[in-house]
């Protein structure tokens, strides 16, 4: 199923999808989380996560990571949403990745915010992501999914960063506590090499880029391919003094 969402910049309105279930079951943010360990099957994580969490949400944006999880949360039962955010500069190839695990995933519910955008939608100045990136993301890709969150609620998320992506991640916990909700991070400890022999023994649909080296894939104007012996995520804002969108550290984390 297919939902988009367009900013009320875009004319759009409130920031509300429908059809949508309405949002009856809390989570129970008091669960303690079980000792997971490496391990841990990460569908066992989730099925946790459902358990204590029946209001769990997933964003993602369809890198490798993102795609592995994706096909272990189905294994496990999780039947939510999968929201993406289209910031208006994202490759072709990621946009069709997405298309593509919607077809593979019709038990899912795919929703795209900002639909629609485009770098000349007047959302920003159009090189804004030059001249203050961290303003681009910001207004492009936190605030609306902030937006969308605070409608919607969940009391936890589910993403799927790993460890060995950046030496900046390399103490993410299975479960993170603290500001507005809970993040299960399933594949906490998983290595590149693994989420690459998962993808190829169940045949996911990978993102054409990341065989070209495009290990981390955001936007067209904040991402390279990265160098022999760099952190997959070296190519994000290269050069540019940032390594995070915001979504996932700094103030107006998710
Ligand atoms: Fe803007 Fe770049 Fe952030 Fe995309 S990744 S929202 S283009 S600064």
């Amino acid at each position: 199923m297919t939902a988009e969402v367009r900013t009320p910049e875009q004319g759009g309105g409130p920031l509300t999808t429908e059809p949508r279930a309405p949002r009856s079951a809390p989570g129970h943010a008091d669960a303690s989380a079980p000792a997971f360990g490496p391990e841990t099957d990460p569908r066992d994580i989730i099925r946790w996560a459902l358990a204590a969490h029946p209001d769990l949400l997933m964003p993602s944006a369809f890198n490798l990571n993102g795609v592995v999880l994706l096909d272990l949360a189905a294994q496990a039962g999780y039947r939510g949403e999968v929201v993406f955010v289209d910031t208006g500069y994202h490759f072709p190839e990621t946009l069709a990745t997405r298309d593509r695990l919607e077809s593979r995933y019709p038990e899912l519910t795919f929703v795209t915010l900002n639909a629609g955008a485009s770098p000349d939608d007047g959302q920003t100045p159009p090189d804004l992501y030059a001249s203050d990136p961290d303003a681009c993301c910001a207004a492009r890709k936190v605030d609306p999914l902030q937006r969308y969150l605070k409608e919607q609620g969940p009391s936890a998320l589910l993403n799927a960063r790993s460890r060995d992506q950046a030496s900046t991640r390399a103490d993410i916990p299975f479960v993170e506590e603290g500001g507005a909700r809970r993040r299960v991070n399933p594949l906490a400890h998983w290595t590149r090499e693994q989420l690459e022999a998962y993808a190829a023994e169940h045949d996911l649909p990978v993102n054409p880029l990341y065989f070209d080296g495009f290990l981390s894939i955001g936007c067209w104007p904040c991402t390279r391919a990265v160098k022999p012996g760099e952190d997959a995520r070296a190519g994000r804002w290269a050069g540019k003094g940032k390594t995070e969108c915001g979504l996932w550290q700094g103030e107006n984390k998710l």
